[in-house]
């Protein structure tokens, strides 16, 4: 089907009534499974449905891939790594090919988006200011690594060469979560093929659209991308788990909750030792210190980076540790902010929050709304489900925030992935990163002062992947993303994605 920007290239991004038509007729034809560059739509006969959740409304219906589809894919990953015909492309080649697909995603953006917020919930606002710009730009900056990985040369004793090859790992299995859905895939995909890989991606069954746009979209209009490379099976759990225990998979990269990622290493281990990375849950900390340096500034940054995309973020500041001098202050501006915002589907223009992405999710969130009431947390602001003027279809829950809570009870400690705060207050420094400290999670965390030392010190003792100061939520595809503890293993992005989708030979050579 050609693109909406082949239909009419003078579409403006913000023209939604047009994109909501080009989106209804897309959402009508067969979707499939892409495998071996092709798309096969014959085999398992079940689906998922697809559901708008701004409007209760059925989109579609996504394939669940079984053993057959999934031996497909594998088996044409596998081929296509052992035949070289990607990772002996030369260097150039692959990095321009990689270049034409951030070209390819920049182009077809308010599609991608738009479909992006249908399934998943998020504003189209959000989607193509925050989402895809950037799952477009990796592939740019994995572009650029490919002559760059550099390998050693370590020092031996005369009359041997010792040096190190950073290998390819073979096929890799690509599991994401339904949040980000384009861009986390994005995440995997460009620096798994920037090193070599083929591979294999599942996405969640409630966000599979924008992915399966992306792959017509590689299909259509990439013409030097080989066969078999890059393959899509759509599904949901059980789709991922066969992918996990399957013989013919070398590494799988998984973003997701906790538990199913302790599920991804059981499977994975004890089917062949396949190589596996981690991007888990979290419950991080945002401690505001009484010398914050910009009152206004943190209140601001607090509330977005704590409700922005209706709370559905890994690494969002759910624990607010405010400082007791100013607690009070700044929970009331919170609630002021909150008590403003405007609950909308994906296309109002007006709205400043999405819905929940779904059923499962906002049940969730009402559920640990009940608990936190029943632990004896006070709700400030928020508390139940908007239902005004039309959101009375969706699953729109109003800005949440708890005080009179402490770290122990299990609304501060369970990762909720909603518009859902805790406010402690604090006195010292001491208590604070105590506090900031226990919990299984150590994703990010982040402080504000205006003393440096304090600041580092701080953010030394803190547990967590990547600490912010005095701004929450700073990403840059040059900088280590990732947490510690039940939070994940490894990283991804600069270097260390590249590292993820390699093996390190060392060669010797006796002169
Ligand atoms: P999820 O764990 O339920 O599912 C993630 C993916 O795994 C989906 O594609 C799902 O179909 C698949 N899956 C489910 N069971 C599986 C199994 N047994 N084996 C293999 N795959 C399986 O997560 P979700 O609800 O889609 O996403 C929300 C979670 O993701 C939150 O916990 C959030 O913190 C986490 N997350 C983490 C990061 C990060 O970078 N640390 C980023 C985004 C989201």
């Amino acid at each position: 089907m050609p693109g909406l920007e082949e239909v009419m290239q003078t579409v403006d991004k913000s023209d939604t009534a047009r994109l909501l038509e080009w989106a209804q007729g897309w959402l009508k034809e067969e979707r499939g499974h892409y495998i071996d560059g092709a798309w096969l739509y014959e085999g398992a006969a079940e689906s998922i449905p697809s559901i708008d959740p701004g409007t209760g409304r059925r989109l579609c219906e996504i394939r669940q891939a079984g053993n057959r589809e999934i031996d497909a894919a594998v088996a044409a990953a596998r081929k296509a790594f052992a035949d070289r015909r990607w990772r002996s492309m030369p260097r150039r080649e692959r990095s321009r090919l990689l270049m034409s697909i951030a070209d390819l995603i920049r182009e077809h953006s308010a599609e991608l988006a738009a479909l992006e917020a249908l399934d998943n919930g998020k504003l189209f606002k959000e989607a193509i200011n925050d989402d895809l710009p950037e799952a477009a730009d990796v592939f740019d900056y994995y572009a650029g690594w490919t002559d760059k990985h550099y390998s050693e040369c370590s020092p031996q004793d005369e009359g041997f060469i010792n040096y190190t090859v950073h290998e390819p790992l073979g096929v890799c299995a690509l599991i994401v979560p339904w949040n980000f859905p384009l861009l986390l895939a994005m995440w995997k995909i460009a620096p798994a093929l920037a090193m070599g890989n083929t591979v294999v991606v599942k996405p969640s069954p409630f966000t599979s659209l924008s992915i399966l746009r992306f792959f017509e979209l590689l299909h259509e209009k990439i013409d030097n991308l080989p066969e078999g490379v890059i393959n899509l099976v759509t599904g949901g759990a059980e789709t991922g788990r066969l992918l996990c225990e399957h013989m013919g998979v070398d590494k799988v990269s998984f973003t997701g909750s906790t538990a199913t990622g302790k599920a991804v290493v059981a499977s994975s281990a004890a089917s062949n030792l396949k190589q596996v990375s981690l991007e888990l849950g979290g419950k991080s900390p945002n401690i505001v210190f009484d010398d914050v340096p910009d009152l206004d500034f943190a209140i601001e940054r607090s509330y977005a980076a704590m409700f922005s995309h209706k709370g559905e973020k890994c690494s969002e500041p759910t624990r607010l540790f405010v400082h007791r001098k100013i607690h009070d202050q700044f929970v009331a501006r919170l609630v002021d902010i909150a008590s403003g915002v405007k609950c909308g589907a994906q296309f109002d223009e007006s709205a400043d929050q999405g819905s929940q992405c779904n059923q499962e999710q906002f049940d969730k969130i009402m559920r640990y709304i009940e608990i936190g009431k029943s632990e004896g947390g006070r709700i400030v602001v928020g508390g139940e489900r908007d239902t005004r003027g039309e959101n009375g279809r969706g699953l729109f829950v109003r800005p949440t925030i708890f005080t009179d809570v402490d770290n122990r009870m299990k609304v501060s400690r369970d990762e909720i992935f909603g518009p859902v705060l805790v406010v402690i207050p604090f006195a010292s420094d001491d208590e604070v990163i105590e506090m900031a400290n226990d919990s299984i999670y150590g994703l990010a965390a982040g402080l504000w002062t205006r003393d440096v030392s304090r600041a580092h010190t701080v953010a030394g003792r803190l547990d967590a992947g990547m600490v912010f100061i005095n701004r929450f939520g700073c990403y840059d595809f040059a900088s280590p993303f990732g947490g510690f503890k039940q939070s994940g293993w490894g990283k991804e992005m600069a270097v260390h994605s590249l590292a993820a989708y390699t093996r390190l030979k060392s060669v010797w050579l006796k002169l």
